[in-house]
């Protein structure tokens, strides 16, 4: 009987991970079809400047709009699209889009925006062909290299090897901007934020979040502050959800929030009505 009960174990075993293995293999092909059906979207989450009140920026935010599955946040599909490569063809699209957007809102409110879009350090895996073909397309849309910023994780940083190194002077030298995104969150890289250029830092919401009860977070996100602004950066703070934090924010001398307490990321006719409404 124990032997039996331990083949069947070993025999669940392996068809959960046939099971597995087999969802694997259809998100990556669903993923392809996603990118070539059009089933990406943007929705826009608000950067607002917290000494003039105004939103100065958006971050772009990937959904996917599943036929049977509806609205994806990329918690649930990102892991796939590194694994298999499709990041590559997803990312293309961000960006080009990501820049579209900026150009049409610059138009529309006559003054600079700029737009954040998330590069995942798969991304930088790749040729730097790409990279240059971004240039050559914000070139053609006239829109200023500055009004894009690549968010960029410590993760990245981490990677010493010849093109990340590269492809990072790379986009500095196109003129975009650089946030290192979830700062604070990875093995820490003090030493990295002097030798790459970079221009935000954006504290991790898990630094954020218990901002008011624990003394030891707000003298973090102090110290992260007065640092950066040492270095020459300017803050972003993530996950803001409530008045008390972005107070306290202000008051460390934070430069800019994001979150719930503002704005959920939202589709882009919704951020244009706001936008237009604050000109
Ligand atoms: P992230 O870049 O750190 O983006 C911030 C995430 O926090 C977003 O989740 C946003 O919806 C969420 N958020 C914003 N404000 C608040 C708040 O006040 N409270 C809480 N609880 N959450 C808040 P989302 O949209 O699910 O994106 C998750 C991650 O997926 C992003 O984290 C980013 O790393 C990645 N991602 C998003 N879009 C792209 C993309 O186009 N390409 C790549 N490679 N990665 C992307
Ligand atoms: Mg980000
Ligand atoms: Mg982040
Ligand atoms: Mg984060």
């Amino acid at each position: 009987a124990a032997k039996n009960a331990g083949r069947n174990r070993y025999s669940y075993f392996t068809s959960d991970m046939q099971a597995a293995a087999q969802q694997r293999l259809r998100l990556t092909r669903d993923l392809q079809m996603a990118v070539a059906n059009e089933q990406f979207e943007l929705h826009y989450q608000p950067i607002v400047n917290l000494r003039t009140g105004g939103i100065e920026r958006a971050e772009a935010l990937l959904r996917w709009r599943h036929p049977e599955r509806g609205l994806l946040a990329p918690g649930d599909f990102i892991g796939s699209a590194e694994a298999s490569g499709v990041i590559l063809e997803i990312g293309d699209w961000v960006f080009r889009h990501a820049a579209d957007q900026a150009k049409r809102w610059q138009e529309e409110l006559g003054r600079p925006f700029q737009i954040s879009v998330n590069q995942s350090p798969a991304q930088f895996r790749g040729g730097q062909q790409v990279f240059e073909e971004w240039g050559r397309y914000v070139e053609r849309l006239q829109l200023a290299p500055r009004s894009i910023v690549i968010e960029i994780t410590e993760r990245l940083l981490l990677d010493h090897s010849g093109p990340v190194v590269e492809r990072l002077g790379q986009f500095k030298s196109m003129g975009l901007q650089v946030a290192l995104d979830d700062f604070g969150t990875g093995h820490s890289v003090l030493a990295h934020l002097k030798k790459f250029d970079i221009d935000y830092l954006k504290i991790d919401r898990s630094f954020v979040m218990d901002l008011a009860g624990d003394s030891g977070d707000l003298a973090l996100c102090e110290g992260i502050i007065v640092m950066a602004h040492k270095l020459g950066l300017k803050v972003v703070a993530e996950g803001v959800e409530t008045e008390t934090q972005l107070a306290l924010l202000k008051a460390a001398g934070c430069d800019y929030a994001q979150g719930y307490v503002y704005a959920h990321p939202m589709p882009p006719a919704e951020l244009q009505a706001q936008l237009r409404g604050q000109v």
